[in-house]
């Protein structure tokens, strides 16, 4: 789950890292209000729980609170990456001298949190790291010694800081250690980490949350369902609600499967032959004809999904409630798309022939069913 800026900033005050002076707010009326009582020019935030909001426009000035209140009319409403802003953090404007970058995120390959700082922190962070990795400082934390003060201070020395400002950064790569451990983050972020003229402050937030942690984290554990609204696609919102595991992708194909393992085989197998998924859904065990029918219904009814992959082992899963339901999602879809289908194991024979009578493809290897909808795909 992913926090807002203005409520990453809040877990950041709690572990003592310090942040600019602002406020949450909804009207411009507030902004105004808040930018009297600030007293000084401030900077208007999109909150959204996307990165870029910067490129985007998401983020605006203001020196006066007219201004701050004509700012914040122009944000409010306006649409970002497909998401509407409808919160605002208005906080004091800094004078900036650099823009570091500091993150804690985890290292699956090492099983262990790393921290990643670079002085070449900002919006274009992803480009440093793809460019010049060099310029990125990684240490890993060994999960058993945890983070100790002086490995802080080897990466602030790293970045090139002595004396005050390094014990200054050394106390922000602890505690944002603290902070991702405390709240079993995937990732917590501070691009920029703003060097102003008498230390260092953080003028982004981000906090990841693990979503499978979210049971230690009651308060947040409430908010999961808003928080879908936002990562989630609309159909996937809607798939969520007909209790289908289903996830959108950026290709043509569409491919339905049964258990995670083979749905991943058969996106990689497409892949493999030079394919892309629009989609895919798990079906899970034991699935009935209607329900079979229903989601492949749900994958075809995706305009990007030029052609449709089966593939499924028959287990609890019949072959036959297979073929039934997918020859009934063909008949209730108006759009003519390519279907292929490998199935295999319980009334593999039954499931065959009434997918042949249908003048359903069918096929006895993985590869070859790919094969063949990454090219009816291109085709169509
Ligand atoms: P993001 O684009 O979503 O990551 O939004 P950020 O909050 O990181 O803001 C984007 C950029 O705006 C930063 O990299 C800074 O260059 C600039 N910025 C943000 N806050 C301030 C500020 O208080 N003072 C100044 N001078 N620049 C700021
Ligand atoms: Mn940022």
């Amino acid at each position: 789950m992913k926090l807002l800026e203005y409520e990453a900033k809040e877990h950041f005050r709690r572990h003592g890292i310090p942040t600019p002076q602002g406020r949450m707010i909804t009207t411009p009326r507030e902004a105004r209000d808040y930018t009297a009582e600030l007293g000084k020019p401030v900077v208007i935030k999109a909150q959204l729980p996307v990165g870029g909001r910067g490129k985007a426009g998401g983020v605006r000035f203001a020196d006066t609170p007219e201004e701050a209140a004509e700012v914040a009319d122009a944000l409010l409403g306006m649409r970002i990456k497909g998401l509407t802003v409808e919160k605002l953090y208005v906080e004091e404007k800094l004078s900036i001298v650099n823009e570091i970058y500091l993150g804690v995120t985890v290292d699956r390959r090492n099983k262990a949190y790393v921290v990643l700082a670079s002085s070449e922190g900002g919006m274009d962070i992803e480009e440093v790291a793809a460019k010049t990795p060099e310029r990125i400082v990684r240490h890993l934390v060994d999960p058993v010694h945890g983070l100790r003060g002086y490995h802080g201070n080897l990466v602030a020395k790293r970045l090139g800081y002595g004396g005050r400002k390094m014990l200054q950064f050394a106390a922000f790569v602890e505690s944002l250690y603290e902070l991702a451990l405390e709240m079993d983050a995937e990732l917590t972020e501070i691009n920029p980490l703003a060097e102003v003229e008498d230390g260092f402050t953080a003028a982004d937030a981000r906090l990841n949350v693990d979503n499978n942690a979210l049971f230690r984290h009651g308060e947040l554990e409430e908010r999961l369902l808003e928080s879908y609204q936002s990562e989630l696609t609309e159909r996937e919102m809607k798939a969520r609600s007909k209790g289908l595991t289903y996830v959108e992708l950026d290709g043509n194909i569409g491919i339905i499967g049964n258990g995670a393992g083979l749905t991943m085989a058969t996106l990689d197998t497409v892949m493999l032959h030079g394919g892309r998924a629009a989609n895919f859904l798990d079906l899970g065990g034991g699935a009935t004809p209607e329900r079979i029918g229903e989601a492949a219904k749900f994958v075809l009814g995706d305009e990007r999904a030029r052609a449709l992959l089966v593939n499924v082992l028959g287990g609890i899963t019949r072959c036959d409630h297979i073929a039934e339901g997918v020859v009934a999602a063909r008949r209730e879809v108006a759009v003519e798309k390519p279907i292929v289908v490998r199935m295999m194991g319980t009334n593999e024979e039954e499931g065959r022939k009434i997918l042949k009578e249908a003048g359903v493809e069918t096929l006895g290897s993985m590869e070859e069913a790919a094969e063949l909808a990454v090219k009816l795909a291109e085709a169509s």
